[in-house]
């Protein structure tokens, strides 16, 4: 009778995880700092390929353990130069991960979650309902991969500097509530700042949150990433029915955590704050002005962000010079104001377009779905009648 071991997937161990691995099969820990970097910074999975180590730990490992990758099944590149690549865990639902070349930077945006439980009204993700948190694997596999098919695991050229990065940046913005898969998502941190793997510096490396605050007091004991919360209103009025984590930890909270992180943090980094511009929602002049009014004594950087359309939201982008109105007024009241560009939008990998596919084990899917027939057959009717 063959015995079947399970073998233990080092892709996703962090570095002290990794030395507690070595120390657990007798060997000394440094050998986590080679295998780590093997993985990491070069891409090797084939643990025969790892020229520094002996032969006979190379045996040991391959009886053991394993380099597991989650599964790429999809590749669609955007005429702006934006990938979408479509990843296959093993709950078997698929999530997304997008890539954003810029000039002198290329942001990875990495799904944390397969669907997400928040609901925020104009996400699509969270229409999709929710399945699962994805491992630490799955998560920084994410990174791997674009390494891999980037081309970035290939030997730095002799003056590269980090700007030439396959990948310069993260941002957790992908699929899924980060903070609510918190212990994986804080060993994938790890691995994207840890000098013997990604070695991404902590200003380039962003969490964002719909505001999950006792998740933000706590990481100040974990990580020292950069963050982002998804604002969206100014009010609690306004962003309980858009953001319905807000009924449960309201904006002053929010804000009073992410000031104490910020304040945990050893060098001086502001947050930013995002706000997606709905129009007749959340943009008029009056809550640009609400919010310049909150946000007097939170020092923070504004990224906003003109809603992306998908097809079971009946919200509506606002117009351009709508945004550039929101935009002065903040700008006047003293803020650093950015409005992010769609990219990708194409391919759907524009921000709240990123459905994946998700073996939905709540009911909220099938009740979005029966919303949206309703809808469209109401359209029908009125256009009948027309
Ligand atoms: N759950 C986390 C991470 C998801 S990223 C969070 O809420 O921050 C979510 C970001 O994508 C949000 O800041 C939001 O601004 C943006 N987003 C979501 N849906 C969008 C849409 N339809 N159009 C534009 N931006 C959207």
């Amino acid at each position: 009778m063959s015995e079947t071991v399970t073998k233990t997937n080092l892709l996703g161990l962090s570095l002290p995880k990794l030395q507690a691995y070595f120390v657990s099969m007798d060997e000394k820990p440094f050998r986590a700092v080679q295998v780590m970097k093997w993985i990491h910074q070069r891409g090797v999975t084939d643990f025969d390929a790892m020229t520094d180590i002996s032969k006979s730990l190379r045996d040991k490992l391959k009886t053991n353990a394993e380099i597991r990758l989650p599964n790429v099944v999809q590749e669609y590149l955007s005429s702006d130069g934006c990938y979408k690549w479509i990843v296959q865990v093993a709950s078997g639902s698929r999530v997304e991960t997008v890539y954003i070349p810029e000039a002198g930077r290329a942001t990875l945006c990495i799904s944390s979650q397969a669907g997400c439980t928040l609901d925020c009204s104009f996400c699509a993700t969270g229409k999709q309902g929710f399945n699962s948190n994805l491992t630490t694997a799955e998560i920084i596999g994410q990174l791997w991969w674009a390494n891999h098919r980037l081309n970035g695991f290939a030997e730095p050229r002799a003056g590269a500097g980090k700007s030439n990065r396959a990948v310069s940046n993260i941002v957790m913005m992908g699929m899924g509530e980060p903070l609510l898969n918190f212990d994986n998502v804080m060993d994938a941190l790890h691995l994207m700042m840890e000098d013997n793997a990604y070695g991404l510096s902590k200003r380039r490396v962003t969490v964002s949150t719909a505001g999950v605050v006792p998740a933000i007091d706590r990481m100040k004991d974990y990580t020292d990433a950069s963050l982002a919360i998804s604002l969206h209103a100014p009010n609690d009025e306004l962003r309980n029915q858009i953001v319905p984590v807000n009924k449960k930890y309201p904006i002053r909270e929010l804000l009073r955590s992410v000031k104490d992180y910020m304040a945990s943090l050893p060098d001086k980094r502001v947050p930013v704050v995002e706000y997606t511009l709905i129009a007749g929602v959340n943009d008029h002049r009056q809550h640009a002005r609400e919010l310049a009014a909150l946000l007097k004594d939170f020092p923070c950087k504004i990224n906003l962000i003109p809603f992306n359309p998908f097809e079971q939201s009946d919200y509506r982008r606002p117009s351009n010079s709508s945004v550039n109105t929101f935009r002065e007024i903040l700008q006047q009241a003293d803020y650093t104001v950015t409005v992010r560009t769609t990219r990708g939008d194409d391919i759907g990998a524009a921000c709240g377009q990123l459905v994946g596919e998700v073996a939905d084990q709540t009911k909220r899917s099938a009740r979005y779905r029966k919303a949206a027939e309703l809808s469209a057959a109401n359209r029908l009717d009125v256009h009948n009648v027309v």
